[in-house]
């Protein structure tokens, strides 16, 4: 996903009545948008073949429908969704910036333009998930399945489940853990709000701290996202203590790199191991 690669639309004419003002909506005034889509063309490149790139002219009559569709008060929430349109129609766009001009919006003044710019793309990002009340492998699997059907949220993979003895010192039944990876649209705090509502549609109660629960969703990496925000700290700052997290985060990627120490999953996974054999 670091691919510099991309495809250029510029000036795409569309005329729509977006804007807060009744007679915006009614009579409606041309807009000009522009789009960066990033993907790798390489393949493309080498093979002369449009199958393996995105085809542009198909992006400009999506745009154009889209953009046509809905009356938004703001350009802001018009190039919010259409930004996000465009990533979950075209999946090999990674990455998409949007800039929408309103040359002719309603401001009194003599001036040439005024647009608004956005960025946005596939995330990835790397969840621990647990349990240990109840049926803890369909709590595991409901919350992976309801993970998997998210709109925002694709390519979900999960590490194998794991028996683990529970963490932190309260006496408590033992744990069945996993990891997750995905790429997800959510930004990390939407991304925590899903996976607390989860959390919540598994009947979790928070009780005592480290005790026993139906589900936890930690999580433990986001991108190059660094929080140390006491309502999400990303990189989860304890996983480098915790052997359920490492075995199965290790399965699925062994030499992601946690940027606060430097140390990838493997090498972490390695120094725990060793310092447990004391
Ligand atoms: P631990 O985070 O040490 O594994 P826990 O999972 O038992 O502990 P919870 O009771 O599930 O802790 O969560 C307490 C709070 O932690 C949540 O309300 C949440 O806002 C916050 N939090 C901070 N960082 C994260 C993170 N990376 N993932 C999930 N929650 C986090
Ligand atoms: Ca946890
Ligand atoms: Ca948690």
């Amino acid at each position: 996903m670091d691919c510099k690669d991309s495809i250029k639309i510029k000036g795409l004419e569309v005329y729509a009545g977006h804007g807060v003002f009744a007679k915006e909506n009614k009579e409606g005034q041309m807009f000009l948008i522009d789009a960066v889509l990033f993907t790798d063309i390489r393949k493309a490149g080498l093979s002369d073949d449009l199958s393996y790139s995105t085809d542009y002219g198909e992006v400009c009559h999506f745009i154009s429908q889209f953009f046509r569709q809905q009356p938004f008060f703001l350009i802001e929430a018009a190039s919010e969704q259409l930004a996000m349109e465009i990533l979950l129609a075209f999946p090999l766009i990674f990455e998409v910036e949007v800039r929408i001009h309103k040359p002719h919006a309603p401001i009194g003044l003599p001036f040439s333009d005024v647009s608004v710019e956005i960025r946005r793309g596939w995330k990835k990002a790397y969840l621990g998930i647990g349990s240990n009340m109840g049926d803890k492998k369909r709590y595991l699997e409901e919350a992976i399945g309801k993970i998997g059907n998210h709109r925002k949220i694709r390519n979900v993979e999960c590490a194998e489940m794991i028996t683990t003895a529970p963490y932190g010192g309260v006496k408590q039944d033992d744990f069945l853990n996993s990891a997750i990876g995905l790429e997800t649209l959510l930004t990390p705090y939407e991304l925590l709000a899903f996976l607390q509502e989860l959390e919540g549609e598994a009947g979790r109660e928070r009780l005592i701290h480290w005790g026993p629960r139906t589900l936890d969703l930690d999580i433990l990496f986001y991108q190059d996202f660094l929080s140390d925000a006491p309502d999400l700290t990303v990189p989860h700052p304890d996983m480098e203590n915790r052997m359920f997290v490492l075995e199965p985060l290790s399965q699925l990627c062994p030499y992601y790199l946690n940027p606060v120490t430097g140390k990838c999953v493997k090498q972490m996974l390695m120094e725990l191991s060793k310092e447990m054999e004391k």
